[in-house]
Order: C-alpha cells, then structure tokens, then sequence
C-alpha cells in the first residue's frame, strides 16, 4: 500500500485519496466533492460551496506543523462542516488521538510515515482513542495557533509527575512488566471490575503472579468468582494469601475484630498477609481509578517514590469505560454487581450503594475510613490512618 487510512481505530488502504484535487478544483468545471486544502487556508474561500463538499483533506507537511489541527477545529466549530475530515500527512501515532478530538474523523499517512513507528505505537495509539481512551491523555490547550505546542509542553509537564501519563491501560501493562521483569505483581480484590484487569494481564502475560488477599472474611460469591476468573482467564500464577492462623488466634478469636476495631482487623488480615508476600516485588500492579473517590482524584499511573512502585493502569478510565470492556470483551460481572454492590470487599463492611452515592460509599459505612491507610516504609507496611493515601483493599 502506498498510504495507509486510519480510521475507527482500523487501518485500511488510503489510495483513494491519492489524486484529490486542491483549492485549484474549485475553479475547474467539475463537480467537485472530494477536496485537498492546505493547512494555512482561508477558509472564507470555500464557505460557499462546503455543503456540497463531502470530504475534506487538510494537509499535515510535517509532523511538528499543528495548523491543521486548527483548520479542523474552525471547520467543525465555526463553519458546521459535516463532512468527513482526514488529516492528511506526516503525522505520528501520538498525534492521532488528538486529531480526532479537533473533529477530524481519519488520518491517512504514507507507507513511510507508517513504518517509521512501530505497529506497536499505532495499536496503542488506536486503543487511545477507542476502547481505552484515557481522558488525561489529552490535555485542555491554548490558542488555536499554537496548538501543537501547547499540547505537548503540557503533556511534558505531565510526565514530570507521571512517566506513563498518556499511555492507554494496556500500554502502561506491557510498560510495567517490561520495566519490573519477574519484579512486578498484581494486587486483586476480585471485586466488581476486577475482571478488567485481570484480562489485561493475561493478555499481556497469563503467568504474572496475581494475589489476592483471602481475609477469611469475603462474600462466597467474590471466592466463587476468584475461581471463575482464574480458570477463564488461564492466570498461572494465582496466589490466595491468607492471614495467619496463629494471629487470627490470638487476636481475633471471635472473628468480631471489624466491629470495635476495624483498623487493627484490616492490619490482622490484610497489611499483614500482604506485608509478608510482597517483599521480593519491586512494584504491583492495581486496579484503582481516580474517579473512585476524591482522594484518589490525582493519582497517576505510575506512582513512584517508596520502597515499591505502583502501577495504575486504570487511573484515568470512567465508570463507562469500564463497562465498555466488560461488554466488548463479555466478561463474566461479579455476581454481587447486579444487586446494587459497586464496590465490594469483605462481607461484614459492604453494603449496598444507594443512587448518587460515591461507588465506594458502601465500603466501612459506618466508620470514618475509606481506604486502608497503608505506606510501605522502611521496608514495612505500616498504617499511618490520619495521612490520605491512594492505597485500597
Ligand atoms: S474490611 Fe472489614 S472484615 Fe475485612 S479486614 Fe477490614 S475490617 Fe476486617
């Protein structure tokens, strides 16, 4: 193929367009309905004949030229143009999400513009826009001339605080694994989208090791939905971590901990476990997302800075986008989800979430705690419960 048409996250041949006349058609007697401009047009120019213009190509000379972008915006905002719009050019992968977001519909690119990027980069780029798009990615940006710029000074400064800021969820996956090799875990919960996740993973690697903390105190339906997940997914390395027999003796005979205290029990039966399995890992992975709750509203994708580094992947994906992959990839849902349980842990500190209530509203109802509270320091996990974090369980 001489040029490749990106479109609807699908690549297909651009040939179609190879021979699209310029502003020079409009003064030709045809019937013109397929047209190039160039991205430093007068727009006023073609105003009156844009409704019976069908496709509209704006050039992209060089990948680091914007203007194109701002054409599209004025076309779309200013001029109602409802046509199809393809930018048209050398343009690169990152760019892709971006011009859609301007109103364009496609990209086309030659061959050599497409082999200078791995196909790994436009299958990311692809899913950033489709099934996975990341709201962040796309940063608000200034005046329409400098558009380019912008973006990319203020994704810079994103990255300054987050590596993986703008990477899609499976891209941060592959990052992660590839950078912490044999170092790196999942931390599930098995909760109502944990299967998102966990089908990522395997995708990526079916023998990361998954954990998942078996407090002894979980619905039934989470421990037959663990089950369910491992054996349809094919995870070969599941880990079902247990609190130790001896403390749950000694401190908690009666199994009533969570009653008076339920800071020491999440320590009995989860900090504790964990504490003990995680030690050779350098960095985990988990499913938490900023939309959960306001204390997660700026965690990144990769948080850096203490003894373990933490992977995101899902930080920026919406309640929707969830619900999107479950759908496209027709995961079974947890079976307490239909029941009103949006986030579910262990049994005896879940309730049910009423409409308009904060999807984690339902967790420790009756007492001042929304997350477990836990920083790994000096090589220990320890509670430190007056200080917010973005830890969970
Ligand atoms: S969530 Fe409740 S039952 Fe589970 S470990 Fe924490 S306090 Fe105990």
């Amino acid at each position: 193929m001489s040029s490749f048409l990106i479109q609807n996250a699908r690549v297909t041949s651009g040939a179609d367009y190879d021979d699209v006349a310029g502003l020079e058609g409009l003064t030709s007697n045809r019937d013109v309905n397929v047209m190039r401009l160039p991205n430093d047009v007068d727009l006023s120019q073609i105003t009156l004949v844009l409704d019976r213009i069908d496709t509209l190509l704006i050039e992209f000379p060089s990948f680091a030229d914007g203007r194109g972008f701002s054409v599209a915006k004025l076309l779309r905002d200013r001029y109602n143009y409802k046509g199809l719009l393809i930018a048209d050019g050398e343009l690169i992968p990152d760019q892709y999400a971006f011009a859609m977001q301007c109103g364009f519909d496609a990209v086309r690119v030659s061959q050599d513009t497409f082999s200078i990027q791995t196909e790994e980069d436009w299958r990311n780029s692809l899913e950033d826009f489709g099934l996975t798009y990341q709201r962040g990615y796309a940063v608000k940006i200034g005046p329409a001339l400098s558009v380019f710029d912008a973006r990319f000074t203020a994704l810079d400064s994103r990255k300054k605080d987050d590596p993986y800021f703008g990477y899609s969820a499976e891209h941060a996956l592959r990052k992660a694994i590839e950078a912490y090799s044999g170092k790196i875990a999942l931390v599930s919960s098995m909760g109502v989208d944990s299967a998102v996740l966990l089908h990522m993973a395997a995708r990526v690697d079916k023998n990361l090791p998954i954990i998942f903390l078996d407090t002894e105190k979980h619905f039934r339906e989470t421990l037959a939905y663990r089950d369910q997940l491992v054996e349809r997914l094919g995870l070969t390395n599941f880990h079902n971590v247990n609190p130790s027999t001896n403390e749950v003796k000694a401190e908690d005979a009666d199994g009533e901990l969570y009653k008076n205290n339920p800071d020491l029990c999440c320590n009995l039966r989860k900090v504790r476990p964990l504490d003990r399995i995680i030690g050779p890992y350098d960095a985990r992975i988990t499913g938490r997302k900023r939309y959960q709750t306001p204390d997660r509203k700026d965690m990144p994708i990769l948080e850096l800075g203490g003894r373990q580094a933490k992977i995101n992947p899902l930080a920026y994906w919406t309640a929707k986008d969830v619900t999107n992959y479950i759908k496209h990839y027709d995961l079974p849902p947890h079976p307490m989800w239909s029941l009103g349980y949006l986030s579910i842990g262990c049994q005896p500190c879940t309730t049910r979430v009423a409409e308009n209530e904060d999807p984690r509203a339902g967790r420790w109802r009756n007492f001042d705690k929304s997350e477990c509270g836990i920083h790994y320091i000096d090589g220990k996990w320890v509670p430190i419960p007056e200080k917010k974090t973005h830890e969970v369980f």
